[in-house]
């Protein structure tokens, strides 16, 4: 089915814009959107918003590295790793609830955020603009107006139903970057009979009571599950490029507390009896292997003639992590950033889509932009920085308020919130396991908190960290 809208006329501002995805980015999207008065459809292939946030007990159980297509990487017992405080948007705070399961601590499970987002959309009602168990099979030009001004034609299923097409005079795509597991090649690998999988498809320890793991990738997610699985297993060894890793210092500490966690250097290879070789020569037979090595980009339903591709991890060219240049605006990508705070960042990309959708805001000439993204590309090479790492922010607020304020007048972010955030890191950095309930706020967050009416909440003990675990499955 074809419906279209063309009236024949040159739209003074863009009209109809579809969102396809309903998570923290495409919600924000679709509000910004609809303050700059435009009809907002957004596209979402679960039964529920939230995205990421949305718990699946489901894992890419038929193939557990992951490629079958289960979006969320959401482990059973998560907790937030980045304060509540400096997550929520700008004008709708994530504060604690009273509401009877809830969890009030600054670094809660992840059902806290699922019930977070649901609010906001509650809170600017969103729900109607947003059409559940929808999947967005392909997403092409349309023959474009008699002005010129480009068009997209979106093809669409619904669960149980025939594939239907609608075309909208612009579509944001926001369907985040962390359910397509980006695999390491591995000697070995292919021939290794044991158990195999990708954290994408991690969400209990149970599975591997007794066991010896191998987890590969010492970043935030192998550091967690190592800490989760050293309760059951009866070894696990961390695999780590290099010992200078941020992380892996702050584990240290970890493996001198517990006899059966391990650093081990980057895997060598594999054998097919389950030998497990590092790069130093040792080795450990083991029963499974964890690769927490990351997620990428994949847009698989998106044809733009190759005027946006994705090469070892960089999605472009895309002026400023959102539009490019040849098909702006009326194809943009809000929450492509990485290494970022990313829900504040999300608000700020959105909002400027939404004003430059809605003719409030020009942006630069195609060669101007196009210029600006080469510009970008050059520098990272001379800094010596790898193509996969285009869309890291770094963690550098400053930058992201400046281009916040460049691009939609976006207001720059409290100081106080950017020390707790930054205060967050460094304590995560100094002890992996103690970060989310041993925090002490400095004179500028406390007062920060004071006046915009946050409540201090006390860190919960540690012990009770299994009701936090019934809290976040509970919710969802
Ligand atoms: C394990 C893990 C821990 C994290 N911890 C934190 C944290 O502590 N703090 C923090 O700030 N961030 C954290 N993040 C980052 C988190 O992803 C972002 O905070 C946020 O959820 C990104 O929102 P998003 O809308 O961009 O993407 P998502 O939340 O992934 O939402 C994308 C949506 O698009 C939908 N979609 C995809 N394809 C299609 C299609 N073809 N058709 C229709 N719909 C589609 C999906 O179903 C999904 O609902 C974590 C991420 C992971 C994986």
């Amino acid at each position: 089915m074809v419906s279209d809208h063309d009236d024949g006329k040159l739209p003074a501002q863009w009209k109809k814009v579809c969102v396809v995805g309903g998570g923290m980015a495409g919600l924000a999207a679709a509000r910004e959107l609809r303050r700059e008065g435009l009809d907002v459809t957004v596209l979402e292939q679960r039964g529920g918003v939230g995205g990421q946030w949305l718990y699946d007990a489901a894992t890419d159980a038929g193939d557990p590295l992951g490629m079958a297509g289960v979006h969320s990487s959401v482990f059973a017992s998560l907790r937030l790793n980045s304060p509540r405080e400096s997550i929520g948007f700008s004008d709708f705070p994530f504060r604690p609830t009273n509401d009877a399961g809830g969890d009030a601590r600054r670094y809660p499970v992840h059902g806290e955020l699922l019930r977070y987002i649901r609010d906001f959309c509650d809170a600017f009602g969103l729900m109607d603009a947003v059409r559940l168990n929808t999947t967005v099979t392909r997403v092409a030009m349309a023959p474009p107006r008699r002005d010129g001004s480009l068009r997209w034609a979106v093809r669409s299923r619904r669960h149980g139903e025939a594939e239907t097409e609608e075309v909208f005079d612009a579509v944001v795509v926001a369907i985040g970057h962390y359910s397509q597991p980006r695999l390491p090649t591995v000697d070995g690998m292919d021939r290794w009979r044991r158990k195999q999988l990708h954290s994408h498809s991690y969400r209990v320890p149970d599975s591997f009571a007794g066991e010896v793991v191998v987890i590969v990738g010492c970043s935030v997610s192998g550091a967690e599950l190592a800490l989760e699985l050293r309760r059951v297993a009866k070894e696990v060894h961390l695999s780590t490029k290099s010992t200078e890793e941020t992380i892996t210092s702050a584990m240290s500490k970890s493996v001198a507390r517990y006899e059966n966690l391990h650093l081990r250097p980057q895997v060598e290879h594999l054998r097919e009896d389950g030998t497990v070789v590092f790069d130093d020569g040792s080795f450990v037979v083991a029963d499974a292997i964890i690769y927490c090595t990351g997620y990428n980009y994949s847009f698989p339903f998106l044809d733009t003639n190759g005027k946006v591709t994705v090469d070892d991890n960089r999605v472009g060219p895309l002026y400023e992590h959102v539009f490019p240049p040849e098909l702006a605006p009326s194809l943009s990508f809000v929450g492509i950033p990485a290494k970022v705070l990313l829900p504040v960042f999300i608000e700020v990309q959105a909002r400027w889509v939404a004003q430059v959708l809605s003719g409030r805001r020009t942006l630069p000439s195609q060669e101007e932009m196009q210029r600006a993204v080469e510009e970008h590309s050059r520098g990272m090479e001379a800094a010596g920085l790898p193509k996969r790492w285009t869309h890291d922010m770094f963690l550098d607020l400053e930058r992201c308020d400046d281009s916040g304020e460049r691009t939609c007048g976006f207001p720059r972010m409290e100081q106080w919130k950017k020390e707790i955030f930054f205060s967050s890191l460094s304590d995560m950095v100094d002890d992996m396991e103690s970060f989310r309930d041993g925090y002490h706020d400095s004179d500028l967050v406390r007062d920060g908190l004071r006046r915009h009416g946050w409540t201090p909440v006390a860190p919960r003990p540690q012990e009770e960290d299994d009701d936090a675990k019934a809290i976040g499955v509970a919710n969802i």
